[in-house]
C-alpha cells in the first residue's frame, strides 16, 4: 500500500490505476480504524480493482462543543490495518489540503430536508459538514464506487442525496453494521467507554430489536413504541436523545405505514458519550 498526502500524488496514483483498466473503489474514514472500517475496505476490494481509503478528521462536521480536538488519531495503526485488508492507496491529507481557502472561507454543501431531522437537529451543521467533505473527497479521488457504513444511517442517506442531486457518477454502496459480540455497534467513540459501560451499551441494540419486534406486530402503534423505547433507555441509565421508527428511504414519519420498509434509529448519551445505532426492517 502507498500513502499519499498531496492532491498531486493522489491523482497520479489514481490515474495510473485507471490506466491499468481498474475500477476505483473509495472508503472515506476519520481513522482510528476498527473491524467496521475494515469490512468497508473488504467490500470495496470485492467490487473494485483499486481501493483508496482516506483518513481525515473533518473539522467542518464537528460542532463547537464536540470532540474534534480529542477525536482519537492513530495514523500508524490505521495504515497497518488498511494494508492488511488490501487497501492499495491511503490518502492522508491535512486540513489545508482539503480546505485550501481555510474552513471559514470554504465552499460548502447544504443538503436540505434530510439533514434537519434526528442527528441533524441535535448536531446543527453536522451533515452539511459531512456533505462538504465527501463532495471534496469525491472530486479529488473520482472513484467509481464508494462504500459507507449503514451504522451512520442518516449520513448514508445524505451521501446518496448528494450524489443523486449533483450527478456524481459514483455508486454508493451501503455496508452492513459490524457489531461487538454483545451487539454494540463498533465505533471509534466506544473507546471513551470503560468495560462496564460497554456492556451497558448493549442495551442500545437490544432496544432496537425490541422496537422492531413490536412494530412488526402493531405498526400503527409506532408512536407508543417510540415512547416506551425512550423510557427504557432512560431506565437503563442513558440520556436518550431520540428513539424513533421512520420510513427507511426518507426518514419521514410513518403516518401511512412503512410501504417500502422502515428503520428504527436511536441516539443516547452514556457517561457523556453520544452513541447512535439503527436497525432496518421490511414492510411489516
Ligand atoms: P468514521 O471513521 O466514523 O467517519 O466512519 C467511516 C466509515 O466507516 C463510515 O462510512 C461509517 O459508517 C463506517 N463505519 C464505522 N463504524 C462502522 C461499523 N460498526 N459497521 C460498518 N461501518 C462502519
Amino acid at each position: 500500500m502507498d500513502t499519499v498526502t498531496t492532491i498531486a500524488d493522489l491523482r497520479q496514483h489514481v490515474r495510473a490505476a485507471r490506466g491499468r483498466g481498474l475500477r476505483i473503489g473509495f472508503v472515506p474514514t476519520m481513522g482510528n480504524l476498527h473491524a467496521g472500517h475494515e469490512s468497508l475496505v473488504a467490500l470495496a476490494r470485492e467490487r473494485a480493482g483499486f481501493v483508496v481509503a482516506s483518513v481525515f478528521v473533518n473539522p467542518t462536521q464537528f460542532g463547537p462543543n464536540e470532540d474534534f480536538a480529542r477525536y482519537p488519531r492513530t495514523p500508524e495503526q490505521d495504515a497497518e490495518k488498511l494494508a492488511r485488508v488490501g487497501c492499495d492507496l491511503l490518502f492522508l491529507p491535512d486540513v489545508a489540503t482539503l480546505y485550501p481557502l481555510g474552513t471559514g472561507r470554504a465552499v460548502r454543501m447544504s443538503v436540505p430536508g434530510i439533514t434537519e431531522v434526528l442527528d441533524g437537529a441535535s448536531r446543527p451543521g453536522h451533515f452539511d459538514g459531512v456533505a462538504t467533505v465527501v463532495a471534496r473527497l469525491f472530486n479529488l479521488v473520482q472513484p467509481d464506487l464508494a462504500v459507507f457504513g449503514r451504522n451512520d444511517y442518516q449520513q448514508w442517506l445524505v451521501v446518496r442525496a448528494l450524489v443523486a442531486d449533483l450527478g456524481f457518477p459514483i455508486d454508493i454502496v451501503g455496508a452492513p453494521i459490524v457489531r461487538e459480540p454483545g451487539g454494540l455497534a463498533m465505533s471509534s467513540r466506544n473507546q471513551y467507554l470503560d468495560e462496564a459501560q460497554r456492556r451497558q451499551a448493549q442495551v442500545l441494540h437490544a432496544t432496537l430489536q425490541w422496537m422492531v419486534g413490536e412494530v412488526r406486530t402493531r405498526p400503527s402503534a409506532w408512536r407508543l413504541i417510540e415512547e416506551e423505547a425512550v423510557a427504557r433507555l432512560g431506565a437503563a441509565g442513558f440520556e436518550p436523545d431520540y428513539a424513533v421508527l421512520r420510513d427507511a428511504a426518507t426518514l419521514d414519519l410513518p403516518d401511512s405505514g412503512f410501504p417500502t420498509g422502515g428503520v428504527a434509529l436511536l441516539a443516547a448519551r452514556l457517561a457523556g458519550v453520544r452513541l447512535i445505532d439503527n436497525l432496518e426492517f421490511d414492510r411489516p
